[in-house]
């Protein structure tokens, strides 16, 4: 089953209770790893930002139509359509959308465009006062490091602070996921994993099998259109923000 798509406000009693769960199994000596694109930083609004840039740069009015609940996956031409511009115009446009979209999305100075998602610092914040140790691991590569660092402190995550790590990629062209198993090793130096937070399946898949210990959640916003479904074992997060 694939993940409904972005629903920051969809707060619910029993999504609470998971918020809490993630926040009881924090404590002292423990790690707590989360992704940053879909799961603790909406990307739509660094997506618009793009699409509204192109728009102006090129005069291309259609372009203006998009707008955040356009994005449903990773297809730039599903997005259009959905915003509704005209099938024969995203055929003649696409490749250059896309060719400006990969420019501008995969940096330092558009990645500040992100919002955290609506409750996630808090959740952050929480599991750090607890005494865990907060590890953000991405699949944003060292280039966009700087950026990273900018929007984690604009929003109000623990950072730059005793007990917080910013894992990147060291290149570009690495796969996320084989980057991320790589990265396990690091993370086990500094203590056992309590959480682990994604919205890529694989990812989760991954991170249960190694720690099935640990409080694994999937993330449910967008994910790659890769086949793959996060195991039965582990539950769904549908938005950090609580029903009060
Ligand atoms: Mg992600």
């Amino acid at each position: 089953m694939r993940a409904r798509g972005y629903a920051p406000f969809s707060a619910s009693s029993e999504n609470d209770a998971l918020l809490d769960a993630i926040i009881d199994r924090a404590e002292p000596g423990k790690v707590a790893v989360f992704d940053l694109d879909g799961c603790l930083f909406d990307t739509r609004p660094r997506q618009v930002r793009i699409f509204r840039e192109l728009a102006t740069q090129r005069g291309w009015g259609e372009l203006w139509l998009v707008r955040e609940e356009h994005f449903l996956d990773w297809s730039l031409r599903t997005t259009m359509l959905n915003a509704g511009i005209p099938e024969a115009w995203v055929d003649d446009h696409e490749p250059e959308v896309r060719a400006y979209w990969q420019r501008c999305f995969f940096s330092s100075a558009y990645v500040v465009y992100d919002h955290a998602m609506p409750g996630a610092p808090a959740l952050v914040r929480a599991v750090w006062e607890r005494g865990a140790h907060v590890v953000y691991l991405t699949g944003r590569d060292i280039g966009m490091a700087a950026g990273t660092e900018t929007s984690l402190r604009a929003f109000g995550f623990p950072y730059n602070a005793v007990r917080t790590s910013l894992l990147v990629k060291p290149r570009f062209d690495m796969d996320d996921t084989l980057f991320k198993e790589s990265a396990l090793e690091q993370i086990a130096d500094l203590g056992p994993t309590s959480v682990y937070l994604d919205n890529e399946p694989a990812n989760v898949n991954l991170f249960k099998e190694r720690h099935p210990d640990s409080q694994v959640v999937f993330v449910e916003t967008d994910h790659s259109p890769r086949p793959i479904e996060p195991i039965s074992a582990i539950p769904w997060l549908r938005c950090f923000w609580r029903t009060a």
